[in-house]
């Protein structure tokens, strides 16, 4: 049975590296009809940021992913679900290791360590502990620790030979026993360190596939010694590859956004943000880009995740959200559209035409948002640029001349407001462009948008009118706000 993991640390938003690791372990389980499990990891409770747990859930939620178990899941088998409430075990088992002797107390003080540490500098080595208390005795360990002296538990680990692990992505990677000293399993405060409490709790879960950032390859020897010490079976592991910036510089702020919350704030479709994040290190066998969480699901296996580091490429991902923007339905559009329409909308014209016909035009629901706006409010400003080109000495006549015709058009659609401009033009010997583009600055206070002749048949001849005759006013008054 296929079982696997997402373990967050509460510790801020969720961000794109958690949601790719939540999502391929989601789609891993959902593809193999395995279970897939949330398991908080609130060991570092310094750490901790408040309401974390809950944004982290409801992010995740909201790029489609789901779990089978997990903290918020009544009646899951393998709970609790939450690092802290399972400490009871962890000490159990680090008890245990120190009865059998594969761990050992561990009492030196910080400034001993650093002090063998230093040492250890000194003569070109690496710093690592030294195994100072490790053949400490029974007795003497014992009688330390009930004299009340501090000490933290170790585990000890091997001199010699090497440690593979054996990666579902990366094949075998091989790490000399040297580099690790005995690390720390329990704090002073006998709490658990995370390499001791993710290898106790993926066993006590039943995890069968540890699927997690490349960031952790390094930690997955530790994780292994103390399966072995606990005569544990191994999981299976798969690291993913990083996600880097264009300049393989590391990702942070400067390249984007990176937390769920704040694409969404910024008008980014979260069905096409999931989809984006599916191409973070993974490709569909068909070469599609375009996959639904279904498709992703029947496709996804852990073969076609790539080792070479995935890149966080924001066009990539406005281009994506572009297609979803002209790809779903109207009615869903409308809909994710609604909480960005800050400004009141009218009955007409209807909003879904509107949306049909500004989409195309947007990479994100704030823009789209700010294009349908000037279907329900006139403008109060123009845009500089366009004053300067399409409000010069003639506009305002011509303005003029073309709302009075705009008055008596009948019928009022595309063809017959095209074939107003045609014959306007030709009377007044200018180009159709000299009467389009003041048109469309009058109207909309911009100089791009959709095609004019669309825009206007959709705006109506009321408001189109209006917006003419204030358009000429403030241009032969001077009073025209530019932005
Ligand atoms: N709590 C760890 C993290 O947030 C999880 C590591 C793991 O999956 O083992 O990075």
């Amino acid at each position: 049975m296929v079982r696997v993991r997402y373990a967050p640390s509460p510790t801020g938003a969720l961000h794109i590296g958690g949601a790719r690791t939540a999502l391929f372990n989601f789609l891993f389980a959902r593809h193999h009809g395995g279970a897939f499990v949330l398991r908080i990891e609130d060991t570092d409770q310094s750490r901790q940021v408040p309401e974390s747990e809950a944004k982290m859930l409801a992010g995740l939620k909201s790029l489609g992913i789901v779990w089978d178990e997990g903290p918020d899941i009544e009646g899951a088998p393998y709970g609790p679900y939450r690092v802290s409430e399972r400490l009871g075990r962890h000490r159990e088992l680090a008890e245990a290791l120190l009865a059998s002797g594969q761990a050992y107390r561990c009492f030196c003080t910080p400034e001993q360590l650093e002090a063998d540490r230093e040492a250890l500098r000194q003569q070109g080595l690496p710093p690592r502990y030294v195994g100072r208390c490790r053949d400490l005795s029974p007795e003497e360990s014992e009688r330390r620790r009930a004299r009340g002296d501090r000490f933290v538990v170790r585990l000890k680990t091997p001199d010699t030979g090497e440690t593979v692990v054996h990666d579902l992505i990366r094949g075998e990677v091989a790490f000399d026993n040297r580099v690790f000293d005995d690390f720390v399993i329990m704090k002073a405060d006998f709490t658990p360190v995370y390499n001791f409490a993710v290898a106790i709790d993926d066993h006590d879960m039943a995890i069968s596939h540890v699927i997690r950032g490349e960031e952790h390859l390094s930690n997955t020897p530790k994780q292994i010694f103390v399966y072995q010490a606990l005569h544990f079976p191994l999981p299976a592991f798969a690291h993913l590859p990083m996600i880097l910036a264009p300049d393989r510089s590391k990702i942070s702020k400067r390249h984007g956004a990176t937390a769920v919350e704040e694409y969404q704030a910024q008008g980014i479709i979260l069905r096409a943000l999931t989809n984006y994040l599916l191409l973070l290190g993974w490709s569909s066998p068909d070469g599609r880009e375009i996959l639904d969480l279904e498709d992703a699901i029947q496709s996804f296996t852990l073969d076609r995740v790539q080792r070479t580091a995935a890149i966080y490429d924001i066009k990539k991902l406005e281009w994506m959200n572009h297609q979803y923007m002209v790809q779903l339905p109207v009615e869903d559009i409308v809909a994710l559209v609604q909480p960005f329409l800050t400004y009141p909308v009218r009955e007409a014209p209807p909003l879904s035409e509107v949306v049909a016909l500004c989409r195309e035009r947007a990479t994100t629901l704030v823009q789209l948002a700010d294009q349908i706006r000037v279907f329900y409010h006139p403008p109060e400003s123009y845009e500089a640029a366009g004053v300067a080109k399409h409000f010069g000495e003639e506009a305002a006549s011509r303005l003029e001349a073309l709302a009075a015709r705009l008055a008596q058009l009948e019928p009022w659609d595309h063809d017959h407001l095209a074939a107003l401009y045609d014959a306007l033009s030709a009377e007044l010997g200018v180009k159709r462009a000299a009467l389009i583009h003041p048109t469309r600055l009058a109207v909309t206070g911009r100089t791009v948008g959709p095609g004019l002749f669309e825009l206007v048949a959709l705006l109506g001849r009321e408001a189109t009118v209006e917006r003419l005759n204030t358009a000429v006013q403030r241009i032969r008054s001077q009073a025209l706000l530019v932005e």
